[in-house]
């Protein structure tokens, strides 16, 4: 796009965009300390949610729980809970479910989870367990009456074998009660504009938000993308080379890039955006400022509400 062309992201009302929060549960006290100050730093811009996540075989359980009923008690954050089926029977799952409802959760994120063997490896569930994520979205309904996200993958779960399968089982999710997707993050957004036009070639409406993750680490996130299935455009690997020992301009590098990302995807139309924080606020914060948004104006905007 030449500098002259008219870019709707330098004139889009913050007012018009949706963003919300993903973090993880801490480990220690030191972690718990980022965590809040991550989490005090941001709840001024006025996110749609903020979602903690569970970790891999429902190992983080009581602290995604402790996390999550912080939020709910010492903010006006509004919560959502991911969980997965691994390693629990579906009384157990139940239970954390009922949990959440009475600690006043009314949103989840149901995820099938990763095998216990860990990815790569083939999933079973567990016995007596639920099956997948469209039987444990079913189950969530069954117990109140929650909004539930879900995953949504650009370019393809590494086990679907296919998009149209892939697209089949997001259908199914919705089918069975599912509000909103959010996507694995991605680099690349002609993949998610494409994915984005199969959904909706596919019947399923639900808003599509996509997952913006900037980099903190490229190594860590080359990793993690290797094993999710994402792609690192080989554009990307080089705004990083040489930088492993310069973490004050890979974070400026980490910034730009995410902020080139999400401005293209608002000159582009889309208005809601889903950031993983990795519990930290510094980069997410100056991405949403160069959307435009501002404590003051998300504070008369949520009064509004
Ligand atoms: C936004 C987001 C949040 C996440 N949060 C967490 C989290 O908090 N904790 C965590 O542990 N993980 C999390 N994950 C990762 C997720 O658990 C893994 O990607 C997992 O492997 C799939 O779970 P899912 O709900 O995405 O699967 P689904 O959407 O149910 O399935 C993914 C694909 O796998 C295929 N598939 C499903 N079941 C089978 C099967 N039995 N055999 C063959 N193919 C099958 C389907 O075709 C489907 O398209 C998250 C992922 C995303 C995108």
């Amino acid at each position: 796009m030449s500098s002259s062309a008219y870019r709707p992201s330098r004139y889009v009302s913050a007012s018009r965009l949706k963003v919300s929060f993903e973090f993880f549960p801490p480990k220690n006290e030191e972690m718990e300390q980022t965590l809040w100050e991550s989490v005090e730093r941001l709840a001024p811009l006025n996110p749609s949610f903020v979602s903690v996540t569970y970790g891999a075989g429902g190992s983080t359980r009581e602290r995604t729980h402790a996390t999550v009923s912080r939020i709910v008690k010492e903010t006006a954050l509004k919560p959502a809970a991911h969980l997965t089926c691994v390693a629990a029977t579906k009384d157990q799952v139940n239970e954390v479910i009922r949990d959440y409802w009475a600690a006043g959760v009314r949103h989840i994120v149901a995820l099938r989870g990763d095998p216990v063997g860990g990815v790569g490896t083939a999933y079973t569930s567990h016995p007596g367990g639920y099956e997948g994520s469209p039987e444990l979205i079913a189950g969530i309904k069954a117990i109140g009456d929650f909004e539930v996200s879900v995953s949504a993958y650009p370019e393809m779960h590494p086990e679907s074998g296919s998009v149209e399968r892939d697209i089949e089982m997001l259908k199914r999710k919705v089918d069975a009660g599912a509000t909103r997707a959010i996507t694995q993050f991605f680099f690349d957004n002609d993949l998610y504009l494409r994915y984005l036009d199969r959904v909706r070639a596919a019947g399923i409406n639900i808003p599509i938000v996509p997952g913006i993750v900037p980099v903190q680490n490229f190594k860590q996130t080359a990793g993690f993308a290797a094993r999710t299935g994402a792609s690192i455009p080989d554009w990307l690997a080089k705004r990083f080379e040489g930088l492993e020992n310069d973490p004050a301009t890979r974070k400026l590098i980490a910034a730009s890039v995410a902020a080139e990302q999400a401005l293209d995807l608002v000159d582009r139309g889309i208005t809601e955006f889903h950031f993983y924080t990795m519990n930290r606020a510094d980069l997410v914060y100056a991405v949403c400022h160069l959307l435009g948004m501002r404590p003051e104006a998300a504070a008369a905007k949520a009064e509004a509400a």
